[in-house]
């Protein structure tokens, strides 16, 4: 009966308390760690995109100092024209627009003068105004304007400069109008224009401004195409301060817009447009900061000023745009700035940060935090702010991919998913290797308890043959003679019988403590095959045997005589018993190559492919019908393959089922 608490069943119960407990350990830990998992990731990405703010911040700040520093070092090495001209303010594509006053707080660049601070001019001389007094009476008094035109043109004589000069034609124009004679009116004021665009009246009003804007009142002429031109260089000098801007400047604007409108998009009216923006742009300049800086330089109270390197500070737009501001320095001859737009800078600044700092990528915007609706984070999509100079506005961190977190728990359940049936399995296979293993010890259990009972009656065969032979002896019921000798000849054969059971369960003993150990001796053995034959002769006779011998002699190996003898008797008595019928014995001895060989066939029941491997295992013994008739002990085949391998040699087999078998020792010579 099997007894459920052996030591292996506890083992069992042991391993698969230990698979329940730690499995569900490891599920529960799973679950765990993938929701914790979960926690964490949004809390690094929350993380991140703190430190990424705070990286932006100080990244911004540094841009606007070095921007300044740019900006002072350029300033102080070139002149405003030539940066102009030269467009070196290119390279720096953050800079929107540049400006540049005299102490006075008067515009030098863009060039903007009120009419009443212009610079005193040389004072025309007293002929020429007086001329000029008695044109203006026949223009405006006697409206004879032929007269009023020879007294213009007289009074340019005495004219001293170009300012002269032009108030001559301006007025000559202005009489062709009054006349009709509109052609002679255009011509008039485009010399104006080409000639005299610098010159200024008495109150520093440039009279190219009267010119432009007669010239678009004029009823739309064939002058059209030369209008246009006259209108991109008129307009080109605006922008470039080589005539000043005013006040009137706006209006002006209005008017070549209002002109420009209805017309035809052709490159010069594409460039005229271009220009009056341009120009617009730099009024607007002008509009936004005079104030702010006129404050500053009065020392007023300016609010979110601060000092940047090269003593640079902060001003904002009177416009109220929340996106721009200037950045100004007062304390140098002529005092220059340069506003900035966040939009450039804050794709500048976005360049410069270290993504590879961050494990996940991020998308950066800026945001405009409108009113009192302050952006309010959500899960992964943050709002900082970056700069006190920029204050309505946001920076946006959001990661790139909207799924990350999902995809990374996703990632991590597959993960474990694996683990955990990598664990199973691994259980699994441990399992299944006790059980093989209980099963194994389980059927040697069986196979020892068979073979005490078989040792057992297998010695006892041999020695009750030779106890009843001694005692017939013994008793004088043998016949004398031969018959004595007969008797005394039974009882040693079976007496060698016991003796090589009793050797072989020796050798096993021995070989199970590793002490299976022999000295070789060369030895031949076609003597020792021939001494074993005749030994066995005697069980090969009373069975009835046919014996082929087949030997090969002298042939020289370094053996164990006495463990050849025990193996070969092995195999021989195998034979015996495992013949039925066809009793008959071959024996070969025969050298193949360095090889020496001791077949031992017979042609008795054979055995089975699939058992081939097992007969060599102690104890094993193989159970069929046939089988059931010869006693045995399992062990012939495990000794005798010990007793060869122990001589460096070899025991091979090949058997047919029903046709016999070959036992092989084979032997290195
Ligand atoms: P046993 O004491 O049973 O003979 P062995 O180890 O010598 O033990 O042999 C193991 C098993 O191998 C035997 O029980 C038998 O089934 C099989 N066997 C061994 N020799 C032969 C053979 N010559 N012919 C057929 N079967 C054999």
């Amino acid at each position: 009966m099997i007894n459920f608490f052996t030591k292996e069943s506890k083992l069992i119960v042991i391993f698969f308390l230990t698979v329940i407990v730690l499995g569900s350990l490891l599920v529960y830990l799973s679950i765990q760690n993938i929701s914790n998992f979960k926690e964490l990731t949004e809390k690094k990405i929350s993380e991140e995109e703190r430190n990424l703010a705070g990286q932006y911040t100080l990244e911004f700040q540094k841009e606007l100092e070095t921007l300044a520093l740019t900006f002072e070092d350029l300033m102080s090495k070139d002149s405003m024209i030539n940066i102009l001209r030269f467009k070196k303010l290119d390279t720096v594509p953050m800079i929107k627009q540049i400006l540049k006053i005299n102490k006075n707080g008067v515009f030098l660049w863009p060039h903007f003068s009120d009419a009443n601070s212009t610079t005193k001019k040389e004072s025309p001389s007293f002929p020429y105004l007086e001329k000029i007094k008695i044109a203006e009476h026949s223009e405006f008094a006697d409206q004879d304007y032929l007269m009023a035109e020879d007294r213009y043109v007289s009074a340019l004589k005495g004219a001293r400069n170009k300012s002269d000069s032009a108030n001559v034609f301006n007025a000559i124009s202005r009489l062709y109008l009054k006349m009709g004679q509109t052609e002679k009116a255009f011509k008039s004021y485009t010399l104006i224009l080409s000639k005299f665009h610098h010159a200024v009246n008495s109150s520093g009003f440039p009279y190219a401004y009267y010119a432009v804007n007669q010239l678009l009142k004029i009823p739309k002429a064939k002058k059209n195409v030369a209008l246009k031109k006259i209108l991109v260089s008129f307009l080109s000098s605006l922008s470039e301060g080589l005539i000043v801007l005013n006040h009137s400047t706006t209006d002006l604007l209005v008017q070549i817009s209002t002109w420009t409108e209805p017309q035809e998009k052709d490159a010069d009216i594409l460039k005229i447009e271009e220009l009056v923006k341009h120009i617009t742009d730099q009024l607007s300049l002008i509009d936004n900061y005079k104030q702010p800086i006129a404050e500053l330089l009065i020392g007023g109270n300016v609010n979110h000023t601060e000092m940047f390197f090269g003593g640079y500070v902060v001003l904002k737009p009177l416009s109220g745009s929340t996106d721009e501001l200037l950045l100004f320095n007062k304390s140098i001859m002529k005092p220059n700035g340069f506003t900035l737009t966040l939009e450039p800078l804050f794709d500048s600044v976005k360049q410069q940060l270290f993504s590879d700092l961050t494990a996940f990528e991020y998308h950066l915007a800026m945001v405009k935090n409108e009113g009192q609706h302050h952006l309010s984070t959500n899960g992964l999509i943050n709002y900082f702010e970056f700069s006190p100079y920029f204050n309505d506005y946001r920076l946006k961190i959001v990661p790139k991919n909207a799924q990350i977190v999902e995809d990374y728990v996703f990632k991590r359940k597959i993960i474990f998913g694996i683990g955990f049936l990598l664990v199973l399995g691994v259980m699994a296979i441990g399992l299944n290797l006790l059980v093989q293993d209980l099963k194994r010890k389980k059927q040697m259990e069986r196979l020892r308890a068979d073979f005490v009972s078989n040792v057992t009656h297998e010695l006892k065969t041999p020695l009750t043959s030779i106890h009843m032979f001694a005692e017939s002896i013994l008793i004088g019921r043998v016949p004398s003679g031969s018959g004595l000798k007969k008797y005394a000849n039974i009882i040693v054969k079976e007496s060698n019988k016991l003796q090589r059971m009793i050797n072989n369960i020796l050798d096993f003993s021995r070989k199970e403590s590793n002490k299976l150990d022999y000295q070789l001796k060369e030895t031949d053995l076609s003597d020792l095959v021939h001494t074993t034959m005749e030994e066995m002769n005697y069980w090969l006779e009373i069975s009835n045997f046919k014996v082929v011998l087949e030997i090969e002699q002298p042939l020289l190996a370094k053996v164990h005589p006495e463990g050849v003898k025990q193996a070969l008797s092995n195999l021989i008595s195998n034979a015996i018993k495992y013949s039925q019928t066809n009793k008959k014995l071959i024996v070969r001895l025969l050298k193949k190559e360095n090889r020496a060989l001791i077949e031992v066939e017979d042609f008795g029941i054979g055995i089975p492919r699939e058992k081939l491997n097992l007969i060599f295992e102690k104890f094993y013994r193989v159970n069929s019908v046939e089988n059931e008739s010869a006693s045995g002990t399992g062990l012939g085949l495990t000794v005798t393959r010990d007793i060869i391998e122990a001589q460096n040699g070899k025991l091979l087999v090949s058997s047919t089922l029903g046709k016999g078998s070959i036992f092989t020792i084979m032997f290195h010579i």
